[in-house]
């Protein structure tokens, strides 16, 4: 599968950006979403101002996880709560699956949770002969093509509206319009009916207040709020670096994360859970769940370097603005979280530098990531750091070594760095066809594949430089 990790990056990319449709649709997508983004921050104003403050929440949040973990796990159990924490992928899944055998669940229905996602939960469920049903328009969709999601806020982003209507009309056996009304009106009917046979319903947790033992969820669709209080037991997941001390603190995000993340001012449905139905509550679920999922998340507390990007609120703006994500969408990243903070975050969770270590390098390195990041990440300084790290963990391929080892010698010398340069300019007249090179040599070949590289100058600065200052030496005239 041109997706999967162990086919090349390269690979992944060239598969990717071969798909015309995949471009237009993530352009389409991301161009709205960045755009609602700089509208609504600016209507709110100061947003530099929450941007430090949200930053400042989260790396106080990180820096004390611990007592903030140990605050939110007793303030579950006071409300009657189960908390579970999973090392790992596995122990979650395993966890999970448990919940389902003691109940006897046939059927499990979620809500959007990119942690689920992470632990592939689905697939041990369905391994396990539980059905398991996306109830996130956009889940449901890439769930019916058998695919992940390629964005963390908008998973079935690489879709357009003429592949969904072919695919639901699969389903509902008779060719279906491709309006947007006509589709969403047919998953809200096949949907409906499994909101009333679940035995589980499974959420993600935006954010866990510690204070209150509290898992609060920023929807659209109204899924969320019938997964968590139709069936009669609700298992949360979250990541266990997604705590907020306070109610006070979640002001911050109410502000920073619809807003960075689809260009909102707030989401449709702001939904806080305090457990499980209490007596004389109307609705809710009878038993509620926990899953605190470590898996590599500890590999990144007390790292120095990139300890900041636990701080992550998953909102997918850096995506938004990155020309690579822009160009390939997320499959060709081949792990659950692309974009910036895929690239980022994937080889430090798996902490495996071998498989993921070529994800630092989908980047331009512009700086348009740490400059959209509503809790400041510097995320392209974390993509060069890696790219370091790759080295110095010696996982470049030997010809680059190689390669480094002769601009070194090359360039650390005047004169060779002189003669170097001569030597490149020699050849620019055999590559270059007016002012652009349309073929490069060896590894611009990848730059030139997609588009022109411009000619060098015909002088070098140091020539101008030297001509100059001698032509003003000798009193010329340079105007
Ligand atoms: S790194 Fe920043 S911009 Fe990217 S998803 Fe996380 S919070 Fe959002």
């Amino acid at each position: 599968m041109s997706t999967h990790p162990a086919v090349p990056l390269k690979e992944r990319i060239r598969h990717a950006i071969a798909d015309e449709a995949l471009i237009q649709a993530v352009k389409k997508t991301t161009d709205k979403l960045e755009g609602g983004k700089l509208s609504s921050s600016e209507a709110l104003g100061n947003w530099e101002q929450w941007r430090e403050q949200g930053n400042r929440i989260r790396s106080h949040v990180v820096a004390h996880l611990d007592y903030y973990l140990g605050q939110f796990i007793e303030n579950v159990k006071k409300r009657g709560g189960h908390v579970h924490v999973a090392d790992n992928a596995k122990q979650a899944v395993e966890i999970f699956l448990q919940i389902a055998k003691g109940k006897n669940a046939k059927s499990v229905l979620k809500s959007k949770s990119m942690v689920s996602e992470e632990v592939h939960v689905n697939k041990a469920l369905e391994d396990n002969g539980v059905k398991v049903i996306e109830s996130d328009l956009g889940e449901y969709i890439i769930q019916l093509f058998g695919e992940a999601p390629s964005h963390i806020i908008v998973p079935a982003i690489h879709k357009n509206r003429f592949q969904i209507a072919d695919k639901f009309s699969e389903i509902a056996g008779e060719q279906l319009t491709h309006d947007t009304p006509t589709l969403t009106a047919f998953a809200r009917q096949v949907l409906r009916k499994e909101f009333l046979e679940a035995d589980i319903g499974v959420s993600g947790s935006n954010f866990a207040i510690a204070e209150s033992g509290s898992i609060v969820m920023f929807t659209n669709e109204g899924n969320g709020r019938m997964v968590t209080t139709l069936p009669p037991v609700h298992v949360a997941f979250m990541g266990m670096e997604r705590l907020l001390p306070s109610f006070e603190d979640l002001e911050t995000f109410v502000n920073l994360l619809p807003r960075s993340a689809t260009g909102q001012k707030i989401t449709s449905y702001v939904s806080v859970i305090n457990g499980a139905r209490q007596e004389g509550d109307l609705d809710g679920a009878q038993e509620f769940h926990v899953i605190i999922v470590d898996n590599g998340r500890t590999n990144i507390l007390g790292d120095e370097e990139f300890q900041e990007v636990l701080n992550c609120i998953r909102c997918g703006a850096c995506l938004n603005v990155c020309p690579v994500y822009r160009h390939i969408g997320g499959h060709a990243y081949g792990d659950v979280y692309p974009g910036p903070i895929g690239a980022v975050i994937t080889p430090l969770l798996k902490n495996d530098f071998e498989t993921w270590g070529d994800l630092p390098y989908a980047s331009s390195l512009c700086g348009a990531c740490t400059e959209a990041c509503p809790v400041q990440i510097p995320l392209h300084d974390m993509l060069v750091k890696l790219r370091a790290k790759k080295v110095r963990l010696g996982l470049t391929p030997g010809w680059e070594r190689t390669a480094f080892r002769a601009w070194k010698g090359m360039f650390g010398k005047a004169n060779r760095y002189k003669l170097s340069i001569k030597a490149a300019q020699m050849m620019i007249p055999f590559l270059a066809k007016e002012g652009y090179i349309e073929k490069g040599p060896l590894n611009m070949m990848g730059w030139t594949h997609a588009r022109h590289f411009p000619s060098p100058a015909k002088q070098t600065f140091r020539d101008q430089w030297e001509r100059i200052s001698g032509e003003l030496k000798g009193g010329g005239n340079h105007e």
